[in-house]
């Protein structure tokens, strides 16, 4: 049995500024070797905690989709103070970066065919969204799964992730997407307003529907109520949760709330399996 605490090597092989801030960077990593290549077999919605050699490791979400078969892809924000994504940011293409995983549980693929999909993302909890989003629209997958809809917002349009994919999809008509920002520029020519006052007037029906939703605390916190208020149950909402986390395989205690440990029973969950979480959420 392999280690679970050995990292797996990689090389950074691109890396892509993604906003204007530059504090987002998306890490394209390639495997060293075969057995590194082999040992990764990932769903959508799992994490890797990153190991930046000599400082440290921490989990990211993994924003490539598992049919991208060479490369594993992790967009990382810079934390000013934070020790390891600082340290990310100064890589070049080229350094060796360790990977644990894939770890924690995913996106419920089989529960989610046949069904309609809303996918509603906010800020740069988008990655892993994104790495769904790819595999549903993947030319293999695409017919196991009905209408698609992309509710995806940034503060600003310079705060947007992956542009020019976002520019791919809109031009796509099997998947309906609504791209906003808080606040637009003098170039932007698309939407503004908050995510969850775009959800309403969309109002996708929630028939035969589930709702992956990912965004920061405040975006979570208003759209829940818009899509109870359409119809859909908390068993057909589901998220991921970032709670603060080290070992990432349910042993050091870290993360858990009660009896869960959101690396190992999460990080996915339905919001029916958050109410029934004790209090301290
Ligand atoms: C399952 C999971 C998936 C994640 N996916 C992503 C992802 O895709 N992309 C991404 O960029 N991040 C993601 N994160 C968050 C990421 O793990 C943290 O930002 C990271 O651990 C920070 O490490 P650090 O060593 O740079 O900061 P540390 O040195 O550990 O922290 C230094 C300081 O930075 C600030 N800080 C660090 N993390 C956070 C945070 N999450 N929220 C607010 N303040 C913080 C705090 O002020 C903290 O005191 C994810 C977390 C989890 C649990």
């Amino acid at each position: 049995m392999r280690n679970p605490y050995r990292p797996i090597l990689t090389k950074i092989e691109k890396i892509t500024i993604e906003n204007e801030a530059k504090d987002l960077k998306t890490f394209r990593l390639a495997f060293l070797d075969e057995e590194g290549l082999n040992g990764f077999q990932y769903e959508c919605g799992q994490f890797g905690e990153l190991t930046v050699f000599g400082i440290g490791e921490c989990p990211i979400g993994i924003a490539s989709s598992p049919m991208d078969k060479e490369y594993l892809e992790f967009t990382v924000k810079r934390y000013p103070d934070g020790l390891v994504t600082n340290a990310l940011h100064n890589c070049s293409v080229g350094t060796t970066i360790g990977v644990r995983g894939p770890l924690g549980n995913y996106f419920p693929l089989d529960r989610m065919e046949g069904k309609n999909l809303i996918i509603i993302g906010g800020g740069f909890a988008f990655t892993t969204l994104r790495s769904t989003i790819r595999y549903v629209l993947h030319e293999k997958n695409r017919a196991r799964f009905e209408k698609i809809t992309l509710v995806y917002g940034a503060r600003s349009p310079g705060e947007l992730l992956y542009k020019e994919e976002l520019g791919q999809w809109q031009g796509r008509d099997d998947i309906e997407t609504h791209i906003t920002v808080d606040k637009g520029d003098e170039s932007w020519t698309g939407k503004e307003g908050f995510v969850p006052a775009v959800l309403k007037e969309v109002a996708p029906n929630p028939e035969n529907a589930i709702a992956l939703v990912c965004g920061p605390p405040i975006m979570l916190k208003f759209t829940l109520p818009v899509l109870t208020e359409l119809g859909f149950g908390p068993g057909e909402i589901i998220t991921s949760l970032e709670n603060r986390m080290k070992c990432g395989i349910g042993l050091c205690g870290r993360c858990n709330i009660g009896s869960k440990y959101i690396c190992k029973d999460g990080p996915v969950f339905t919001y029916e399996q958050i109410e029934a979480l004790p209090a301290e959420m």
